[in-house]
């Protein structure tokens, strides 16, 4: 069974208002990682809110570990399998020492405190961040706080993250650094990663990519297929990646180039090979 099933949803935040999300449906396999890509106001977050039952559909319906966001007795079960990490780390941070921090929920939640200190160091070592305990969030790099936040959401233990655009604050080695951690939680603890971003060469690095454009699911599938679509990709107003538009260029111009080239050595690769024929 998926463990996130979406389906037929939409979402107007108010009754005279246009839909934000339009008739989406998708599904998510435990262990997936997978990108939503969409360019400024196509609807990302509102789609985060409606799988971490923040907001619950207009229309349609979602379950998150066959949970259905709709049912009020569960929305903490939801929120529990389900953490997410947000784009600004200085408004998550709320303790003064970072072990307090990640603490926070669990706290919350009423753990034993053996236990909450077991997960605590457990969390932050998982990010890296282990020797950072006794720090102060505010004398942190930008992506030493999203990796704090990160821990906090860890410590709750849940199969799902959803991500919302957590790196679009960063520098690129706090985005590199947020990116690896994510990457190895995925890969190594088996937690499942919906990963929202309007970077190409994040949502490059998922299993699977949705594209989002206007509120409405344009595209659905392995990055080099999505990638490939430059018409629709440019439509949907993102960034098509350099090497794709050149390859595609090149076509147009004559050169026997396959149209799904992503990287540079990719690139050289072709190249080689043609000149080598000539
Ligand atoms: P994204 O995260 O992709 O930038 P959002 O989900 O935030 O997009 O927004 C989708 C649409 O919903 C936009 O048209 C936006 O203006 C609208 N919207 C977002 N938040 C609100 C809100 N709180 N009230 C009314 N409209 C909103
Ligand atoms: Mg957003």
């Amino acid at each position: 069974m998926s463990i996130i099933a979406v389906s037929d949803v939409s979402y107007k935040y108010r009754e005279d208002a246009g839909e934000a999300v339009k008739n989406v449906s998708f599904e998510v396999e435990e262990g997936e990682f997978l990108a939503i890509l969409g360019a400024n106001g196509s609807g990302k977050s509102t789609l985060a809110k409606l799988i971490n039952a923040l907001f619950v559909p207009t229309s349609g319906s979602v379950t998150v570990c066959g949970i259905d966001t709709r049912d009020e007795s569960r929305v903490w079960d939801v929120r529990a399998a389900c953490g997410m990490v947000f784009q600004n780390p200085d408004n998550q941070l709320v303790a003064t020492i970072v072990e307090e921090d990640v603490a926070f929920g669990l706290e919350n939640l009423g753990v034993a405190p053996d236990e909450i200190r077991r997960r605590v160091t457990e969390a932050l070592d998982a990010v890296g961040m282990g020797e950072f305990g006794k720090s102060a969030p505010h004398m942190l790099s930008g992506g030493q706080k999203q990796r704090v936040a990160i821990a906090g959401v860890l410590a709750m233990k849940p199969r799902v993250i959803v991500f919302d655009e957590s790196t679009a604050m960063l520098d690129p080695v706090g985005r590199a650094e947020v990116m690896n951690v994510v990457r190895r939680l995925n890969r190594e603890a088996g937690i499942t990663v919906l990963w929202i971003t309007h970077f190409m060469d994040e949502a490059a690095q998922a299993d699977r990519i949705l594209v989002i454009d206007g509120g409405s699911l344009k595209a659905c599938g392995a990055p080099r297929d999505i990638f490939r679509q430059t018409a629709l990709l440019r439509e949907a107003g993102l960034d098509v990646p350099e090497m794709t538009a050149l390859a595609q260029a090149l076509r147009a111009g004559g050169l026997c180039l396959p149209d799904d080239i992503l990287t540079v050595d990719e690139m050289v690769v072709e190249l080689c090979r043609l000149k080598s024929k000539t």
